[in-house]
């Protein structure tokens, strides 16, 4: 296969894209505050793992920072299941919160499907219940996960119309690849979904237009696997020694090997700062659709999807 020498890919600046979101976002709130609806999202977090305390302190301050009113709940790691049911209860009942996040993963003896079935559908701003996932799946309005729905909006920033587009998702999860597939298919893109037990995946790589990557195994997807001009949209996020920066420091890198990449593609996320900004600007804008919607508000027709 041919490939171009030099570094030509567009670099596509997620963290931009987000703060304009983000400002948007701000922008809707307001008007919906204006109507007497204040936005509110409230955050579980059962147990101290230090990652997911980042964040949630995180998903707080841009909650603050657009204007919503935000709710953290956290409950020890030794947290029953009936204590959470209950919690989750309360929040759906709630006027005042309009979307419910449950920070994943939860401690090992909580059944986090149980918990997410429980989310009432629409304040599952997550979009990861079954109800939700469905209602994507058949093309009706759902609560589409943040993640993916980040990557499409980047995606057609890019390229506007998706419509026949060869596009190959790396990873099957429930909350970026299998919606990631849904979603592209909605735009008409033809779509390939290849995971740990596809052959050949370079292969299957090289003939896509789109190409997402959502494995979590740093650097996996190399440059000669790209199709010259193609469009890479890097979600991983792994964590790799880096002794340049100091004893014990480590640097993030993504899932695909952005060296390579960025010689042979169009346009391409890098990491940090790609599909990374994108997942809780969409967490608000999922608050304020379901904000807008429990209050027979039409949602702002520029956070549709
Ligand atoms: P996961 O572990 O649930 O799923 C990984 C998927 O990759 C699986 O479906 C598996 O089949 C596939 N896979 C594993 N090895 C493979 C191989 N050798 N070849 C092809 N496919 C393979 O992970 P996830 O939750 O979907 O997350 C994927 C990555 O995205 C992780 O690095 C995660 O940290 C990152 N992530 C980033 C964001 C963000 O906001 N940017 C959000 C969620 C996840």
């Amino acid at each position: 296969m041919d490939q171009q020498t030099t570094a030509s890919a567009r670099i596509i600046d997620g963290k931009a894209f987000a703060a304009a979101l983000r400002e948007r976002i701000g922008g809707h709130v307001a008007a919906l505050k204006a109507q007497g609806v204040t936005p509110g999202l409230a955050v579980v977090l059962v147990g101290e793992d230090p990652a997911s305390e980042v964040y949630v302190r995180n998903k707080g301050v841009a909650t603050a920072a657009a204007g919503m009113q935000g709710f953290e709940h956290k409950l020890p790691a030794d947290a029953s299941e009936t204590e959470l049911l209950d919690l989750v209860a309360r929040l759906n009942a709630d006027p005042a919160v309009h979307g419910i996040l449950v920070q994943l993963p939860l401690p090992g003896h909580l059944d986090a499907d149980k918990v997410i079935d429980a989310i009432a559908p629409e304040k599952d701003v997550d979009g990861f219940h079954v109800q939700n996932v469905g209602r994507l799946a058949t093309g009706m309005d759902a609560m589409v996960s943040c993640t993916p729905l980040g990557c499409l909006m980047l995606l057609r920033d890019q390229l506007g119309e998706l419509s026949g587009k060869e596009a190959v998702v790396i990873g099957r999860s429930n909350i970026v690849g299998k919606p990631m597939a849904q979603l592209l298919l909605r735009e008409n893109c033809t779509v390939t979904i290849a995971h740990s037990r596809t052959k050949d995946l370079a292969a299957v790589c090289r003939r896509a237009d789109i190409v997402i990557a959502a494995v979590g195994r740093p650097k996996m997807v190399q440059g000669d696997w790209i199709k010259p001009g193609a469009t890479v949209i890097d979600v991983g996020i792994n964590r790799i020694p880096a002794p340049e920066r100091g004893e014990g420091k480590v640097r993030l890198v993504g899932d695909v090997d952005f060296d390579q990449a960025v010689q042979v593609a169009g346009a391409i996320t890098p990491v940090p700062g790609g599909v990374g900004p994108m997942t809780i600007a969409c967490l608000l804008a999922n608050t304020v659709i379901a904000a807008s919607r429990q209050n027979g508000i039409a949602p702002p027709a520029d956070l549709a999807y």
